[in-house]
């Protein structure tokens, strides 16, 4: 099988330690859930729970162990991913573990938990795993998996060994998007004039809803087709909520690239340095209306709107309030 070098590299690596038995007992995986990381995973798990140690890096593959992790059902490893519609690990479920873990490994060997989306984790949930985490019972490893390290609780990282198999992911949007985005972007000039201020920001979050909707129905015609037999329809549910909450994310951290060009213009850089080379014009002709304090106005703005679409409030209450700030001009927040 042909694996990324990196993702080769780790599984070198956990094969030698496992050998030297210089194993820590949580690691902090950063790459994407759907690439990277999934792959490591796949292999790293019988990798350590292989009944036989003749290949140091590689599982046999065929003992008993190597099969019931590829069938899923190997009774000492827990997988452990974000649910519902607010995409979170739920403090049941680390509380759960940590009674899980407290027991010894059915197979009198080693008990491995994985973590999806440990930037999911909330104080709450974080602080029940917190409590495994510091004692860990002796043969337990826990692999946290996050494309995002930087959104992880501190008191989670700082506990971690850190493993890195890709670049924390900087928007890289695909084609089917940039229509939607070209069409956010055009609209979302400051207006002075209020009404116009309000019609424009309408229309861009009426956009960006429209990019949400085609972002949700890829998902779901993705995550369809790859159901499993033995998937039920809640776990299905919980990954596109989970996968949907990340692209949406990504899409919006295409816009907040656009005010980073819109602050880079303000400090006169090189629009070589420009994420939208192409927009300098209007890139400069704002930051030029805008000003220091309108940029960072802005730039809070978007942040605001990262952090309440994971809230309760729903979805288009939060687009149309932040849309229609965004329009506004640099002196709005003032006036
Ligand atoms: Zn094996």
């Amino acid at each position: 099988m042909c694996l990324p070098a990196r993702v080769n590299e780790a599984l070198q690596w956990f094969g030698q330690a496992r050998k030297n038995e210089r194993l820590a007992h949580a690691y902090l995986v950063v790459g994407s859930p759907h690439g990277d990381a999934r792959r490591f995973v796949e292999q790293v798990l019988p990798l350590l729970l292989c009944e036989t140690d003749a290949r140091a890096g590689a599982a046999c593959g065929v003992c008993s162990a190597c099969r019931r992790v590829r069938e899923r059902r190997h009774q000492d490893v827990i997988q452990i991913e974000p649910q519902g519609k607010s995409c979170t690990i739920p403090v049941e479920i680390l509380r759960n573990l940590q009674h899980q873990f407290g027991q010894t490994a059915l197979s009198g060997g080693r008990k491995i938990a994985v973590i999806w989306g440990a930037e999911r984790l909330g104080a709450e949930a974080a602080n029940a795993f917190l409590k495994t985490l510091e004692e860990p019972p002796p043969g337990s490893i826990f692999f946290l998996i996050t494309p995002a390290p930087a959104s992880v609780l501190e008191t989670v990282r700082s506990r971690c060994q850190r493993m890195a198999l890709s670049e924390p992911e900087i928007a890289q949007v695909p084609d089917a998007w940039q229509p939607y985005l070209d069409a956010i972007m055009d609209g979302l000039e400051p207006n002075d004039d209020k009404d116009k201020a309000a019609w424009e920001g309408l229309a861009a979050a009426h956009r960006f809803l429209a990019l949400c909707k085609t972002i949700r129905k890829q998902i779901e015609d993705t995550e369809e087709n790859q159901a499993g037999e033995n998937d039920d329809q809640d776990a299905v549910t919980a990954r596109v909520a989970a996968r949907f909450a990340e692209q949406r994310a990504a899409a919006l951290q295409a816009l907040q690239l656009w005010y980073r060009d819109i602050m880079l213009a303000h400090c006169g850089a090189d629009p070589s340095l420009f994420r939208y080379g192409e927009r300098q014009d209007t890139v400069r002709q704002i930051a030029g209306r805008l000003g220091l304090t309108g940029i960072i106005n802005k730039i809070a703005i978007l942040e605001r709107l990262h952090r309440n679409l994971e809230s309760n409030i729903p979805d288009g209450v939060v687009v149309h309030t932040a849309f229609a700030e965004l329009t506004a001009g640099g002196n709005y927040l003032n006036s």
